[in-house]
């Protein structure tokens, strides 16, 4: 599989990156050995890169893929600490339950806006010092707006401004001139992006690429909603110039062979097309919901609102199927299936 370098970092990243997500408890719920032996299936045809967070639920699946494939894969993972301590909690948990003792991209999760950044500005600092010794290669942020992105390019383009354009609101730009890596979403559609049109995150993403940030694309099939146009999203996608490598949520072999053919620009077998479109996902609201309206808080899409009978509904037309949702459910009542 084509390896390019993820930005300034020195890291030569396959292009895609198994999107670990599916694998954990917000999704298919597969026992570690289950999921590692699929990341290990993965690693085997090249794709030795793997995106997880703190929320998926999934180190320990890292953990056994390292052990069934007999190497250390590259990983990149997110937290969504803010401050210094929840950071250092956040490095060494992932360091602990995956066994590695550096973690390849280790990003800020989620971040929607200039001034979400700022507010994380400290827990940013504490993995510039893991950066600086060594536990950490590269750091950054994920997002699924725009803003965040224009926002990394004005502090990498030294100082911001205080005018109407200023992204930081006249504000500084924190140490974001240090961010090596962005994860942003980035599909045909502009699925799931909360502040497009998909031109300004096109846009954004180019400026970032072209000053040494890596940019890991995210949801490129807008979480299995693109599956039936699947050929004409890769083709897209992959012809982004600025983009380094996809993350892609993979949670069957069938899946992952599909997607490998795909990004090596080789016929999909028609078997694994068929069975990827087979498995549709859903968001699934069980009958058990108490209506406590977390989950429609946590969904910043503006997916979830509350029904006539008192429980959650979703608006399929806005769910990316991200799974985030059912990490604020306590009764587990919501979940990708
Ligand atoms: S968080 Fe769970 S129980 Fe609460 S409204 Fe959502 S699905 Fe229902
Ligand atoms: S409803 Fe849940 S799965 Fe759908 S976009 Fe919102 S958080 Fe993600």
């Amino acid at each position: 599989m084509e390896r390019r370098p993820l930005g300034r970092t020195g890291i030569p990243v396959p292009r895609l990156c198994y999107g670990t997500l599916p694998l954990g408890p917000l999704q298919a719920g597969l026992p570690p050995e289950e999921g590692g032996a699929l990341l290990a299936y993965a690693m085997d045809r090249g794709v030795d890169f793997l995106d997880t967070a703190e929320l998926y639920g999934t180190y320990a699946h890292v953990r056994a893929a390292v052990r069934l494939a007999g190497r250390a894969p590259l990983v990149c993972t997110k937290s969504y600490a803010w401050d210094r301590g929840g950071m250092a909690e956040s490095v060494d948990k992932a360091r602990r339950e995956t066994g590695l003792d550096v973690l390849d991209v280790f990003l800020l999760h989620e971040q929607e806006t200039p001034l979400t950044l700022l507010g994380h500005a400290q827990a940013f600092e504490y993995l510039l010092e893991c950066r600086a010794k060594g536990l950490v290669r590269a750091v950054g942020f994920s997002t699924h707006a725009a803003a965040p992105v224009e926002a990394a390019v004005a502090a990498k383009r030294g100082g911001v401004a205080e005018d109407a354009d200023d992204p930081w609101q006249g504000l500084g730009c924190g140490p974001y001139a240090e961010a090596d890596v962005i994860h942003p979403i980035l599909n045909r559609a502009g699925l799931g992006l909360i502040d497009g049109p998909p031109e300004r995150m096109l846009r954004a993403a180019a400026a970032a690429r072209a000053e040494g940030i890596g940019i890991l694309g995210m949801k490129m099939l807008g979480g299995g909603n693109l599956l039936p146009t699947l050929r004409e999203e890769a083709a897209w996608a992959l012809a982004l110039p600025f983009v380094d490598a996809f993350a892609v949520g993979m949670q069957t072999r069938a899946e992952i062979d599909m997607d490998v053919a795909l990004i090596e620009g080789r016929p999909v077998p028609e078997e694994a097309a068929r069975a990827a479109a087979a498995r549709e996902k859903r968001l699934w609201i069980h009958d058990w919901c108490t209506g406590c309206g977390a989950c429609v808080e946590r969904c910043t899409r503006g997916a979830l609102a509350m029904g006539e009978d008192g429980k959650s509904r979703v608006d399929r037309s806005k769910c990316v199927l991200c799974g985030y949702c059912a990490a604020a459910c306590r009764d587990f009542a919501i979940k990708v299936v």
